[in-house]
C-alpha cells in the first residue's frame, strides 16, 4: 500500500499564489494607509504565556475558556498561540520601556491569530488581522482618530458601502452599577435564555447581550434591557457625546447601538464594529472590523495607568466583501532557452545578468527539443524568447524570438540589455 498523504490541519489553510496577490494588496494598502496615519509596524511572537490572555482578554471568555490554543511546552510552561492582537502589543509596549520613552506611541500590525471555532465560510481557526492601538492618549480624539483610520482603510481596499456602529462601555466606575442592573433584569429571563447564556448571567452577563442565539435575540430586543447610556458616569457620558461630536465633525456616519458590546473584557468606554453594507442591512456576526477603548488594560499587566484604543479588521472577512480585485499587471518576462549541452549553463549565467538589470527572465531548466521549450514559455506568459544554440555561443550572438509577432533576430551578446531595454520599455 502506497503512504497516504499528510492533509493540512481542520481549519487552517494554504494560500494559493492564485490567490495570494489579493493578499499583498490587502498588506500593501493597509501599510500605505497606516503610514498616511504615522503609525509603525511591529511584530510580535506566535506563542505567549498563557497568563498574559486571562489577565488581559479575561477567564469568563470564549477566547480564553474555550477558544485558545494552549499547551505546556517542554519546560513546563504554559503557553498559547495569541488568539488577538491587542494584549501581546500591550506587552511589548510594556516590556521595552515605551510606557516611560514614548507613552504615545501608535503601532500597527499584520499578523495571524488562532482561535479552536468551528470553522465556517470566512471563520477559520488560522485567520489574519489587520490591527492597530495608540497608546497614552485620554480624550475621544484619540478613538475618532482610530475609527477614521479604519474607514479610511476599508474605502482604499475598495469597500464601497459599510456602516460603523458605537456605543459606550463605561468605565470601572460606572460599570459595576450597570451589571448590577442587567444581572437583576437577566435573572428571572435566564430559563428562557440559551444554555450558554444561562452561564453567562452571573459570569459575564455583558455577553448576553451580543449573543448569536435567535432565542436569546429576540427575547432581549422584546424586553426594556437596561441600558448602559442610562448609567454612564458623567465623565464617560461626556467623552462619549464629544467623540460623537468629533465624529460628525469629521464627515464619519454612525449609528449608536446599545447591544454592542465586545468578546473581551479589557473594553471601556468606547466600543465600535464595521459593519459591510449600509446600515440597518446588517447582522450582527457580519463585523468586519471592530475596536474599541481598553484604559485599564496597561494596569492591569502590570504597567502604569495609560489610556489606549485599538481596532483589528479580519482579513479573510474584507475579502469576502470586496468586488474583484484586478490582478496586477504582469512585467514582461523574458524566457531563455539553450539548445545543446554547453549551451545550458551559458543560458542560466546570462538570466543572472539580465536579472541584475531588472528583466525578469526564466531560464528553461527542464532542457529538451525546441518545441517543448518554445511551448514551456509561452505557458509562462515570455513575450520575448532569447535562443542560445551553438552558432550563437561561436558568434556571441543571441536569437531573440517574439512570440507574439513570430519574428526574430540575431543580436550580439554584448548589446543584449540595451536592446531588451528599448524593446520592453
Ligand atoms: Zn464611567
Ligand atoms: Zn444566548
Amino acid at each position: 500500500m502506497a503512504n497516504k498523504t499528510v492533509q493540512s490541519v481542520r481549519g487552517f489553510v494554504d494560500l494559493l499564489p492564485e490567490d495570494a496577490w489579493k493578499w499583498q494588496f490587502l498588506e500593501a494598502t493597509a501599510r500605505e494607509v497606516f503610514q498616511l496615519y504615522g503609525f509603525e509596524e511591529i511584530r510580535t511572537p506566535l506563542l505567549e504565556k498563557t497568563d498574559l490572555f486571562s489577565r488581559s482578554v479575561g477567564e469568563a471568555t470564549d477566547i480564553v475558556g474555550k477558544e485558545m490554543y494552549t499547551f505546556t511546552d517542554r519546560s513546563g510552561d504554559s503557553l498559547s498561540l495569541r488568539p488577538e492582537g491587542t494584549a501581546p502589543v500591550v506587552r511589548a509596549y510594556l516590556e521595552h520601556g515605551f510606557a516611560k520613552s514614548h507613552p504615545e506611541s501608535s503601532f500597527y500590525y499584520l499578523a495571524p491569530m488562532f482561535r479552536h471555532e468551528r470553522p465556517q465560510h470566512g471563520r477559520l481557526r488560522q485567520f489574519h488581522q489587520i490591527g492597530a492601538e495608540l497608546f497614552g492618549i485620554p480624550g475621544p480624539e484619540a478613538d475618532a482618530e482610530i475609527i477614521s483610520l479604519q474607514a479610511d482603510l476599508l474605502s482604499r481596499m475598495g469597500l464601497k458601502d459599510f456602516s460603523l456602529a458605537i456605543n459606550s462601555l463605561g468605565c470601572r466606575a460606572c460599570q459595576p452599577e450597570y451589571h448590577r442592573r442587567l444581572v437583576g433584569f437577566l435573572e428571572p429571563l435566564a430559563p428562557k435564555l440559551c444554555p450558554n447564556c444561562q452561564k453567562r448571567v452571573r459570569g459575564n452577563p455583558l455577553r448576553v447581550l451580543d449573543c448569536k442565539e435567535a432565542e436569546c435575540r429576540a427575547l432581549l430586543r422584546s424586553q426594556s434591557v437596561p441600558r448602559i447610556s442610562d448609567s454612564l458616569c458623567p465623565a464617560c457620558s461626556e467623552h462619549f457625546s464629544e467623540l460623537q461630536a468629533i465624529l460628525k465633525t469629521m464627515g464619519l456616519e454612525f449609528t449608536l447601538d446599545p447591544f454592542l458590546v465586545r468578546g473581551l473584557d479589557y473594553y471601556t468606554r468606547t466600543a465600535f464594529e464595521i459593519y459591510p453594507g449600509k446600515s440597518g442591512s446588517q447582522s450582527r456576526t457580519d463585523a468586519i472590523s471592530a475596536g474599541g477603548r481598553y484604559d485599564e488594560l496597561i494596569s492591569d499587566l502590570g504597567g502604569p495607568a495609560l489610556p489606549a484604543v485599538g481596532f483589528a479588521l479580519g482579513m479573510e472577512r474584507i475579502l469576502l466583501q470586496l468586488p474583484e480585485i484586478p490582478p496586477p499587471a504582469k512585467k514582461p518576462a523574458v524566457a531563455l532557452l539553450a539548445m545543446g549541452v554547453s549551451a545550458r549553463r551559458l543560458v542560466q549565467k546570462l538570466a543572472r545578468e539580465l536579472r541584475e538589470n531588472g528583466f525578469p527572465a526564466r531560464a528553461d531548466l527542464k532542457g529538451g527539443s525546441f518545441k517543448a521549450q518554445i511551448h514551456r514559455a509561452d505557458r509562462a506568459g515570455a513575450g520575448l524568447v532569447l535562443i542560445l544554440g551553438e552558432d550563437e555561443i561561436r558568434d556571441q550572438t543571441v536569437m531573440v524570438k517574439d512570440l507574439k509577432k513570430s519574428e526574430q533576430e540575431k543580436i550580439p551578446a554584448k548589446d543584449l540589455v540595451a536592446y531588451l531595454r528599448n524593446k520592453l520599455s
